[in-house]
């Protein structure tokens, strides 16, 4: 499930810090310290945090409340919990029902982002995303009555923000899924900052944020998955960063022969067939990397330059199910193909 990973050579190079021998002299210098990590299962993925820097006591208190944030994040956003802010707010008959300022502050962000993507973003398709059974794992093709019905009830510009109060629309719902990880990510480099942390990596579930660089200073080497089989398809250089793709192979079923995936074009309610095999973009926000990416991957390549040239602040690669390649000019310099992709056609999107 997971669509980025650290490079592997990356790894191998911090094992090979990890194994030095240390100094047997007194020394004025810091100490090295080994990283602190930690994996737990929330938001429906496996989540890999780890911090470097810290000794290893304040490391661990770190990474549990890294860990209490997230359980408390997903605890106001999940839709299937009838205690979360989310559920209330879908099963409110359409009266306004208050937030939190966490929620109140992501719903206000998503609202934003669902206008940046011209509505390839939208947070009420949900209803619809369910019709196709990836809420339950019950995998269905629903027909175009029933599509063209649900449809009827998405559209992201009835939702109402106003202060705390979220009002939405009787017999809509919506679901943050689409940003809910890029969200939490920003969170936790909040928190690692306010903390004194200067280098640290999380993967929420392929979603790679990176605050500050590797402990050497130099960037911290993420690979992009092959959405093709099970390598590495490129390899992208970050620092104070993420890097959040979308792709068509995370999650899908098959029937009669034809893929159906978990990303829908709230134009007709079918999964995207953009030609994008993957999305990625790489930026400082990770809820707008989340955002974006679920977008790109939705729009295609040509609509994905005209919104990237509309939009300030973040590179992209897209994979194409043609086999080829397109980045943004910002990537230009630290983006490179990998494995079965070296070599391949590669764009330079330009402003
Ligand atoms: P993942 O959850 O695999 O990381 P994304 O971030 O791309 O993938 O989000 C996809 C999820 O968002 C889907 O599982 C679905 O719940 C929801 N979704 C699907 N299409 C859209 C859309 N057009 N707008 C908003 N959310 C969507
Ligand atoms: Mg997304």
């Amino acid at each position: 499930m997971r669509s980025i990973r650290l490079f592997p050579a990356f790894l191998a190079t911090l094992a090979l810090t990890a194994c030095a021998p240390s100094t047997p002299s007194a020394s004025s210098a810091a100490p090295e310290t080994e990283p602190v990590r930690s994996e737990l299962f929330a938001m429906d993925t496996v989540m890999d945090l780890t911090v470097y820097g810290t000794d290893p006591a304040e490391g661990e208190a770190l990474l549990a409340d890294a860990e209490a944030e997230i359980r408390h994040l997903e605890g106001l956003l999940s839709v299937t919990d009838p205690d979360s802010e989310i559920y209330a707010a879908d099963h409110s008959g359409g009266v306004p029902v208050p937030l939190s300022e966490d929620t109140a502050d992501l719903v206000a962000q998503a609202l934003t982002l669902c206008e940046r993507t011209g509505g390839a973003l939208d947070i009420s398709i949900y209803p619809v995303v369910r019709a196709w059974g990836f809420t339950t794992v019950d995998y269905r093709v629903p027909g175009e009555e029933e599509l063209q019905s649900l449809l009827r009830a998405v559209d992201w510009t009835r939702i109402r923000l106003d202060g705390d109060r979220l009002t939405v629309p009787d017999g809509m719902e919506i679901d943050l899924g689409a940003v809910a990880k890029g969200y939490t990510g920003d969170r936790l480099m909040d928190l690692f900052r306010d903390r004194g942390v200067t280098s640290a990596l999380v993967s929420l579930g392929g979603n790679i944020q990176a605050l500050g660089s590797k402990p050497d200073g130099s960037a911290w080497r993420v690979a992009l998955q092959d959405p093709d089989g099970d390598g590495y398809a490129g390899v992208v250089e970050l620092r104070d960063e993420a890097a959040i793709t979308s792709g068509g192979y995370e999650r899908y079923f098959e029937e009669n022969g034809v893929r159906y995936w978990h990303i829908i074009d709230p134009a007709d309610g079918h999964p995207a067939r953009s030609g994008v095999a993957s999305a990625t973009i790489v930026g400082p926000s990770g809820i707008e990397g989340d955002a974006l990416s679920t977008a790109l991957f939705l729009l295609g390549p040509e609509r994905a330059a005209d919104c990237w040239r509309a939009n300030d602040g973040f590179d992209y690669v897209l994979l194409l199910e043609d086999g080829t390649v397109q980045i943004s000019e910002g990537l230009e310099d630290r983006f490179s193909l990998y494995g079965d992709w070296e070599g391949r056609d590669l764009t330079v999107i330009r402003r």
